[in-house]
């Protein structure tokens, strides 16, 4: 995680940043708003003063004193100084020229009242008429710079809203980003377990991969696969060294047993022969004969056993003929056993490439196993099929005894048997579990106590190049 690490840190540091600057601009902006506040007080003072010089005019028609002309000459003072505030407006060039003519306005009222303070003959009506034109003046300023503040009102209103808007939205696409990142990760993960989970222990390659954003995940998976390569490794090795264990015991017990048999009868024969009677010789033969053949089959049995990890010739076969084949094999045992026998065999041919004596002898063990699982009877079931078009399955399905699960753990190791001494080798399975992997295939079981079993022996389909290719 160290890359998405890194990429919520980068995305945080951005949106601070982004934070801070826009901020900044609307601290700057708000500056400048007050400042233009500060011009806008001056201005409506400005007005205020104008409109405190034309208090006095109507004075100029009666009697004017020297107060109220020393008054008039103080508020034009004031006007004068206040021109440069208005000056100061971002808006003064807007009334630029009526600034000029102000002025000269302003200049003449101060004449007419100088004269009137002097000769004391005053002008009431030209001084009106220049008061009115200084007071239209100032009230066109005030109104131009009123109506800009209450633009730049309005656009500072904006701001925070815009500033949310573009954080907002910069954080959705972020946040999209990275849960985009986390899903790839979480996906990545996904598919390499189960990479693992079907055995597959090969490092994952990070720039092959093309997962280089997140190398830290890499490398604890590769930890992890080295140490579940090496543990398998060990199971293995272990288990290699239980099976060989029970098929050294095995082999001994199960032929040292006739041996033992066949060694006890013959000393018995030595040691009582002259009182024996020809029954009792016969009968003494005939246990040596069957004892021998019972340690010849298992003999032929480990014969086999060693077969299935030697050569084979695989060549094209129909799955559907070798059943075929099978079930008359053994069609006298399912006669006798009183098993009814109910197929579902596929009528397309379905090839394999597979050597026929061995497939045939691993439906024989499964079905004699299927067999000896019903000895009061039942339905032995064989169906055949294929999935995904890539392997074809075969199931053969007994209403048996079924198995426990310790029992299903250990059949497929050599000399593992239930069976009485005698009736069974315990190699049977195993030496199915070996042909089926020479082909390809695998084999499972699905049982449980007195429930029935099932074994579902799957070899992968020969690709026909073209359609006169045939099997047999
Ligand atoms: P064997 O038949 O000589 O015992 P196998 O390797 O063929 O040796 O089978 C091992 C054991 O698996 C059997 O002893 C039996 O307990 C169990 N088994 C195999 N097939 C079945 C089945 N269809 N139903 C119940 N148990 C079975």
């Amino acid at each position: 995680m160290e890359g998405l690490r890194k990429k919520l840190i980068t995305v945080a540091i951005l949106a601070s940043i982004f934070l801070v600057m826009q901020l900044g601009v609307y601290v700057l902006t708000i500056n400048e708003f007050r400042v233009d506040l500060r011009t806008l007080e001056d201005i409506d003072s400005f007005m205020e003063n104008v409109l405190e010089l034309r208090r006095y005019e109507t004075n100029f028609s009666y009697e004017i004193t020297q107060k109220d002309i020393d008054e008039i000459m103080q508020y034009t003072s004031v006007l004068r100084t206040g021109i440069q505030d208005i000056h100061k407006s971002p808006v003064a060039p807007q009334y630029e020229e009526g600034l000029q003519e102000f002025t000269n306005n302003l200049i003449a009222y101060d004449k007419l009242v100088l004269k009137a303070r002097e000769t004391g003959g005053a002008e009431p009506e030209a001084i009106r008429v220049y008061g009115h034109k200084m007071r239209m003046f100032s009230r066109k300023v005030r109104d131009i710079n009123r109506a800009y503040i209450a633009e730049r009102l309005k656009s500072i209103m904006y701001i925070p809203s815009t500033i949310m808007f573009l954080f907002g939205g910069s954080l959705i696409v972020a946040l999209g980003t990275l849960t985009v990142a986390t899903i790839k990760q979480i996906n990545f993960i996904k598919q390499t377990t189960r990479k693992i989970a079907q055995g597959d222990f090969r490092h994952i390659d990070s720039s092959s991969a093309g997962y280089d954003t997140y190398p830290m995940i890499i490398r604890a998976f590769n930890r992890m696969i080295g140490e579940l390569d090496s543990r398998q490794e060990q199971l293995i090795q272990s288990k290699k060294l239980a099976a060989i264990g029970t098929l050294t015991s095995g082999i001994a017990h199960e032929v040292n047993n006739p041996l033992n048999n066949i060694s006890l009868t013959a000393e018995a024969i030595l040691e009582e022969y002259d009182d024996l009677s020809k029954e009792e010789g016969i009968e003494m033969l005939d246990d040596i004969v069957s004892e021998v053949s019972r340690a010849s089959n298992v003999v032929n049995n480990l014969l086999d056993f060693s077969r299935i990890h030697g050569q084979m010739i695989l060549e094209p076969i129909d799955i559907g003929n070798v059943v075929k084949a099978t079930l008359r094999l053994i069609r006298n045992q399912i006669m006798l056993s009183g098993v009814q026998l109910k197929t579902n065999l596929a009528r397309e041919r379905l090839c394999i490439n597979g050597d026929s004596d061995s497939i045939k002898q691993v439906f024989v063990n499964l079905c004699l196993n299927a067999i000896q699982a019903m000895p009061d009877g039942g339905l032995l079931t064989i169906s055949i099929h294929t999935d995904d078009e890539k392997m074809i399955i075969v199931k053969v399905t007994d209403t048996g005894t079924g198995m426990p699960p310790e029992v299903v753990d250990k059949i497929f190791d050599p000399f593992f048997t239930t069976k009485p001494v005698g009736k069974g080798t315990g190699l049977g399975l195993s030496v199915v579990y070996g042909i089926v992997n020479k082909h390809e295939g695998y084999i499972e079981v699905n049982s449980a106590a007195g429930q029935g079993t099932t074994f579902t022996v799957a070899f992968p389909r020969r690709p026909m190049k073209n359609d006169s290719e045939s099997c047999s």
